[in-house]
């Protein structure tokens, strides 16, 4: 059988969002409208192939919690065994968009696409994106040869593993930093410049089966970020540590350096058995560890990834 069905799962955000006035493009209450309400306003979508719908939540993706990534994580490898099925869709918040990519990768791993479509304009919008973002998601999902989790903004596919949102209004809003983009959707063609996520062995991984059976948020390992600034202290650290915090990720300085007092405090919670990882707050580029580093190193995640990363690490190490 030719694997055709495009699978497209709603979680919410401002694509699915509502305004009282058609002008205003920033009041307006997100995760409001039904995927299948979304989808009956682009009768193109449909003329593309056959496509599946299903609600798997309905929030602002700024309230992203653990029990809709497991439920999402749960939904997506069920639809991507199945072999009629030949991408996945999900229609997501920007605001948490390259958490969510990043995690459905670590722990899905995809050989199938999985494409993040969202917009920065509600769907009551004089010119709404999301329409022509939805568009794209679903050209890309269909795309011979794609695979891995991408997000798809403004006519531009980014990897899980690099996406960051850097702009709060504009609706190019994303960037992949130095590593570029994979490529362009041109009126439903893309245009590749170059290879799509591939599943990375050695990456933090847990068992899909384990992370979907985790609806609570207390069974999630408790992951906090804590920057470095002019006049940082250890005060955070020694906080969180007394409230049982498992890991710490750092946002430091430029190539990783840390305020000497919140360090001595990380050196502390460390030798006291808490995972801390070192990633930078600098938006592009990765750190470049020093031999003799104390601190682990993100591996060029950025701090909200590398979170992600340490929880996935700390449940696989539960196993
Ligand atoms: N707060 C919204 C969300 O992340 C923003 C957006 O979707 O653009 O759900």
């Amino acid at each position: 059988m030719t694997p055709r069905q495009i699978v497209i799962l709603g979680t919410g955000g401002t694509i699915a969002g509502r305004a009282a006035r058609p002008a205003d493009n920033i009041g307006y209450t997100a995760a409001q409208v039904g995927i299948d309400q979304l989808l009956a306003a682009i009768p193109a979508l449909a003329e593309s192939g056959p496509l599946v719908t299903e609600q798997v939540a309905q929030l602002d993706s700024k309230d992203m919690s653990f029990a809709v990534w497991a439920q999402l994580a749960a939904r997506v490898s069920h639809f991507l065994a199945r072999p009629e099925v030949q991408g996945i869709v999900i229609t997501h918040g920007t605001d948490t968009l390259e958490e969510t990519a990043y995690f459905l990768q670590a722990v899905c791993q995809p050989a199938k696409p999985v494409v993040l479509a969202c917009a920065m304009r509600p769907a009551t919008a004089l010119a709404p994106d999301g329409p022509q973002n939805l568009l794209d998601a679903v050209s890309v999902a269909r795309h011979a040869g794609a695979q891995g989790v991408v997000a798809v903004c403004a006519g531009t596919i980014h990897s899980a593993w690099d996406v960051q949102k850097i702009h709060p209004y504009r609706l190019d809003a994303f960037s992949s930093g130095d590593a570029g983009p994979i490529g362009y959707v041109e009126e439903g063609r893309l245009r590749l410049l170059r290879n799509w996520p591939l599943a990375q062995s050695g990456q933090a991984q847990a068992a899909i089966k384990n992370i979907a059976n985790m609806l609570s948020d207390d069974d999630w390992p408790r992951v906090e970020i804590i920057m470095s600034y002019a006049g940082a202290s250890g005060a955070i650290v020694e906080a969180l540590q007394a409230q049982g915090v498992q890991g710490l990720v750092v946002a430091a300085t430029g190539n990783g350096t840390v305020h000497c007092a919140l360090e001595a405090a990380l050196r502390q919670a460390q030798a006291g058995g808490v995972k801390v990882v070192r990633a930078t707050r600098c938006a592009n580029g990765r750190v470049l560890p020093l031999p003799g580093s104390v601190l682990a190193d993100s591996e060029g995640l950025s701090p909200v990834k590398a979170r992600v990363a340490l929880m996935l690490d700390l449940l696989r190490s539960r196993t």
